[in-house]
């Protein structure tokens, strides 16, 4: 049992993480870089400690600093957050090995989830439906794979097993580039992620980003908290994500998030998760499991009335979960845009000091960030500065309530992606809803050509 939290992260979820602290009448320890030491959480601290420069691999991703930073502060316990070390089993043992509880699911659950092929054994073990390909690394022999590819049918994707952002991927249309693309992300696998290990599956053509938030405790109970849809996505980040997935036929939803949290209580799972899946024709098929605490969660939070991060603490101290299966009700439809600094035509990231800035509010509008006027954005993180999350009884009342908070929503001194925003919400597709993962970058190369 902890009474102090030292949270290994900055930005908005740092401060998310602290209200859900204070709000169990947990003390706080903020661990900071030396480029975040004006940020507000570090000022509304129990304790902030500076633990490096700015630069996050000599500070966030800094692991004996960190856990000097837990010992010396006397925090018994460390939420990772999201990104950072969130992923790492060896930080989690580290943790635990340190006598300090690890806010998330035990090292061994995030080595297994952690390595693409392992968890897609341990899920269609669990009886998750799976993309059609073998849960077993590809061979050396070129008979052996071509035979493999062949069996599953073109166009195939080749995986990296330690794969992650997006990378160590190839699409593969015919058996004549087959080994070529094999070698390049084998080789490419080693090199980013250390390990060589390569998978294939099949190659779905229009699928849509549908995932599952589960929730366990330490004692064998699981639940699954309803399904998000994040197919809006540029460059596989995704950019506007919403609850429920739209259109989709809730038994078929059940019958998943059922399966998903039988696969938590199987491999002995405890605290928050995700499986995300691809969703095409009628059919889920699984992907991949986040094993912590994602930046969409507010969306399942609005729609359920449940606080994940509370869940989460209370979880980590062992408490035994209070709602069951039956208490969880998907309410109305919640949408969330993510506020980045960044040109909304090029990408580029615009750090800077922000001179204006307006939220929008009112019925069923929160804003979870970090920033406000006269905050500088540092250049060395991710940039993303906001989450602008609306809630509304309908699909329809969301997003009407939405391209209303986005007209309020004001940044000014850097560019932000909030005229993106405002365009896509007129979008005739993206509010029919259910577009697949492709559509957003469809829809910016249409507006390249007038
Ligand atoms: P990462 O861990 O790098 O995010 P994922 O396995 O989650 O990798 O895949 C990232 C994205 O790549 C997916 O959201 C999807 O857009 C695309 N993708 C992955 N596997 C397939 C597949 N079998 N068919 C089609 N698209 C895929």
């Amino acid at each position: 049992m902890f009474d102090t939290v030292l949270i290994a992260n900055r930005g908005e979820i740092a401060l998310r993480i602290q209200r859900a602290c204070r709000g169990l009448g947990l003390r706080t320890v903020a661990v900071h870089s030396q480029a975040d030491q004006d940020a507000v959480y570090v000022r509304q601290a129990d304790q902030a400690l500076c633990i490096g420069p700015a630069a996050p691999g000599r500070s966030y991703l800094n692991q004996a600093a960190i856990l000097f930073a837990a010992q010396v502060s006397g925090a018994q316990a460390i939420h990772p957050g999201y990104g950072f070390l969130s992923e790492n089993a060896g930080f989690a043992d580290r943790v635990e090995q340190a006598g300090l509880t690890f806010i998330g699911p035990s090292a061994a659950c995030i080595r297994t989830m952690g390595d693409k092929v392992a968890a897609k054994r341990a899920m269609r073990e669990a009886g998750v439906p799976c993309v059609p390909g073998p849960d077993t690394a590809l061979p050396d022999d070129p008979g052996a794979v071509r035979a493999v590819a062949r069996d599953i049918g073109y166009p195939v994707i080749v995986k990296a097993a330690g794969g992650g952002g997006g990378r160590g991927m190839r699409v593969v249309h015919g058996e004549a580039e087959l080994l070529d693309a094999l070698s390049l992300t084998r080789e490419e696998a080693r090199r980013a992620f250390g390990n060589p290990e390569v998978y294939i599956e099949k190659f779905l053509l229009h699928p849509r980003h549908v995932e599952i938030q589960v929730l366990a405790d330490s004692h064998g109970n699981a639940l699954w908290l309803g399904s998000r849809d994040c197919s809006l996505q540029r460059r596989h980040q995704k950019v506007i994500e919403e609850a429920p997935a739209p259109g989709i036929d809730i038994a078929l939803i059940r019958a998943v998030g059922e399966r998903c949290a039988q696969a938590c209580r199987q491999i002995g799972y405890c605290g928050v998760g995700t499986f995300e899946f691809l969703f095409e024709d009628g059919a889920f098929y699984f992907i991949e499991m986040n094993t912590r605490l994602q930046v969409e969660h507010p969306v399942t939070e609005m729609t359920t009335g449940i606080d994940i991060v509370q869940q989460q603490l209370r979880v980590a101290r062992g408490e035994r979960l209070a709602i069951t299966q039956a208490d969880i009700e998907c309410r109305g439809h919640a949408l969330e845009c993510r506020i980045n600094a960044e040109n909304p035509d090029t990408f580029a990231p615009s750090p800077g000091l922000i001179g204006e800035w307006v939220l929008p509010g009112g019925y069923g509008v929160r804003v979870d960030t970090h920033v406000g006027a006269g905050y500088r954005v540092p250049p060395y993180y991710d940039s993303m500065i906001a989450k602008l999350i609306v809630h509304g009884a309908t699909r329809d009342d969301a997003l009407v309530r939405l391209r209303v908070a986005l007209e309020e929503m004001r940044v000014g001194g850097i560019a932000t992606n909030l005229p993106l925003h405002r365009q896509i919400v007129q979008d005739a597709g993206f509010a029919a809803g259910g577009v697949d993962i492709h559509h957003l970058e469809r829809w910016l190369q249409q507006r390249k050509e007038p």
